[in-house]
């Protein structure tokens, strides 16, 4: 979809230019050839101002690539963990009830066009079937190099580690180091055009791929497994871009030692201020988890972030204040529990904003597009109650106490997609 729109925007001004040669060597070749792999690789360092670092280069058919993400085994504990983490998104709209991690990952693995393993040091392309000796494909081998020399660079494994300690800041930090390939990427391909990265019509670029990214996360069944693609090539590319403008690629590098903190901060732009002068996200202390009683077994706790936040309230009908309160989540906690009794699922999101823009009265409302829900909103925060059942959901306790979050009895799935072969942080 970007792609497209990008490129179409890039040959309309080619048309109209008299266009020099591309930068960095770059050329359109069949990218299963060596030397357009040497090309791609020496191209992507070209255009980032470094030296160039060489990682084999595999090309798989797309089915054969999803099928491999489908049948990716998980112990039965993990299989437990994944079945009841995804029945309190199902209870809140955001996952199919009867998901599978399986279909997770096959869905994830839909989405690639390349990739870049982090712990086999390798690219893979996808190959569906479309020829493999194009300018997009070309492009797309830039950026997965990107990629290797990121990882080269900054070893984003440990970074990832260190950082991406929940759920949203695992997107915004995925949104960083996509951001950055995609930005070299579309260099790649202006220069392809013979064009340059002023040629490029930014705002509008990122404008429309951002809507568009918006309607497919509101559209998809899966918005929560998917935020990864939806969320972070289009935001995280508008962010390493504002970057870039204020410092060049030392302003891009430099958000390798200091990742944003959050999808809030990277959907406000890179520079922005949180409005209050505050810091863009708080941790919710003694507010965060809370204390259903002996009836239910704790699955765990995860951050969603203001991205989620706006994709949850998109898919409420048509609530109006579905884009004014994202911008303004300092904070949230998500829990799920599990009902010893009925055995459905207890979603509790307590929901902390900067100020309250909207009416309780009308969050309340919106909450009823849900099947089992209800909004506990007697505090300064929202908070969402919703269950996989109305037996489930009237079993609940009304205003319990709370806590700080306690550990968790298994870590949470992976959600940044199946080409994430990173170890995963302890959470
Ligand atoms: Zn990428």
């Amino acid at each position: 979809m970007r792609r497209r729109s990008l490129l179409c925007a890039l040959a309309a001004l080619a048309a109209a230019a008299c266009a020099p040669d591309p930068p960095c060597g770059l050329r359109v070749c069949d990218i299963r050839e060596a030397d357009c792999q040497t090309m791609a690789a020496a191209a992507a360092a070209c255009l980032r101002g470094v030296d160039p670092i060489a990682v084999p280069v595999t090309v798989v058919p797309q089915a054969d690539f999803i099928a491999q993400a489908a049948a990716r085994s998980m112990t039965s504990a993990q299989d437990e963990s994944f079945r009841r983490w995804n029945a309190g998104l199902a209870a809140l709209g955001l996952a199919p009830a009867d998901n599978t991690a399986s279909a997770d990952s096959a869905a994830s693995a839909r989405q690639l066009g390349g990739v870049y393993s982090f712990t086999d040091k390798q690219i893979t392309v996808i190959d569906g079937g479309e020829p493999l000796a194009s300018l997009g494909w070309v492009g797309q081998l830039v950026h997965e190099n990107e990629h290797a020399i990121q990882d080269a660079r900054f070893g984003l494994c440990e970074l990832y580690a260190g950082h991406a300690t929940d759920l949203d800041r695992a997107l915004a930090f995925a949104g960083m180091f996509e951001g950055e390939a995609t930005l070299v990427e579309d260099l790649a391909g202006a220069g392809l055009f013979g064009l340059t990265a002023g040629d490029i019509p930014w705002p509008n670029v990122l404008e429309r791929w951002q809507a568009s990214a918006r309607d497919r996360a509101r559209a998809s069944p899966r918005p929560v497994s998917l935020a990864w693609s939806h969320f972070g090539y289009p935001f995280g590319t508008g962010f390493v871009k504002g970057a870039f403008d204020v410092g060049g690629w030392a302003g891009a590098d430099a958000l390798f030692a200091a990742p944003p903190g959050g999808t809030r901060e990277v959907m406000a732009g890179f520079g922005t201020l949180e409005p209050t002068g505050g810091p863009w996200a708080v941790d919710l202390g003694y507010d965060a988890v809370p204390i259903l009683g002996d009836g239910y077994d704790y699955v765990g706790t995860d951050r969603l972030g203001a991205w989620l936040f706006e994709v949850f309230l998109t898919r409420l009908d048509d609530y109006y204040d579905k884009r004014n309160l994202p911008p303004l989540l300092r904070g949230d906690t998500l829990s799920i529990f599990q009902d010893r009794t009925t055995g459905g699922a207890v979603a509790v999101w307590r929901l902390r904003l900067s100020a309250a823009s909207s009416s309780s009265y009308a969050f309340s409302q919106a909450l009823s597009a849900l099947p089992a829900a209800r909004d506990e909103t007697w505090t300064d925060d929202f908070i969402v109650v919703a269950a996989s059942d109305t037996t489930t959901l009237n079993a609940v306790p009304f205003a319990p106490p709370y806590q700080a979050i306690p550990p968790a009895p298994a870590s949470r799935p992976p959600a940044l997609g199946a080409n994430w072969d990173c170890a995963l942080p302890a959470r």
